[in-house]
């Protein structure tokens, strides 16, 4: 069977990959010149490839999710993953920061791009079903203890060190 291609790099496999997905049987199926598929080429074509070509391969941790696999794994439930408008991406030889801040200063059609816990880059377009505009809303996303139970995420506004996100969530906690 032959690849799908999205870009020059990039290929629709690459985005359906799930070890979940493949052990709990769900359907990974993307219909070709469906709304899922123009997302996702849109995602390759606006963001991803200007990125590969400026600093090399480019590493999809999780694409497309199905809802079904996004609610077993724990996705938010809104989750821009469900529709293909979202990736999550890790740069060999690049820290994530350095990634999310080459493609705020390069790239204009990004929708949401978060610096997630110094360990990879989410980034997301807009859907190419809905005529909406790109948001190019930057966050970076830390997990915060609780006195009890499991660390709680946190969002702070822009791009920054994971040591100045908690910094700026201590100050601003302060000041609540
Ligand atoms: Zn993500």
């Amino acid at each position: 069977m032959s690849r799908i291609q999205l870009s020059a790099n990039f290929y629709l496999d690459e985005f359906t990959r799930s070890q979940t997905a493949a052990r709990r049987g769900i359907d990974m199926t993307v219909s070709e010149f469906g709304v899922v598929y123009f997302t996702l080429r849109r995602l390759c074509r606006g963001v991803l490839q200007p990125l590969r070509d400026a600093l090399g391969p480019v590493h999809i941790t999780s694409g497309y999710r199905p809802p079904k696999l996004n609610r077993m794994i724990g996705g938010a439930p809104t989750s821009q993953h469900q529709y293909g408008q979202a990736a999550d991406i890790v740069v060999t030889g690049h820290t994530p920061l350095e990634v999310a801040t080459w493609l705020r200063e390069h790239v204009t059609g990004y929708d949401q791009l978060i610096h997630e816990f110094g360990q990879w880059v989410h980034v997301s377009v807009p859907s190419a079903a809905l005529h909406e505009p790109a948001r190019l809303e930057r966050l970076t996303a830390i997990k915060v203890p609780r006195l009890i139970g499991k660390p709680r995420t946190v969002y702070v506004p822009g791009l920054r060190t994971l040591e100045q996100a908690r910094q700026l969530h201590l100050n601003h906690k302060e000041a609540a």
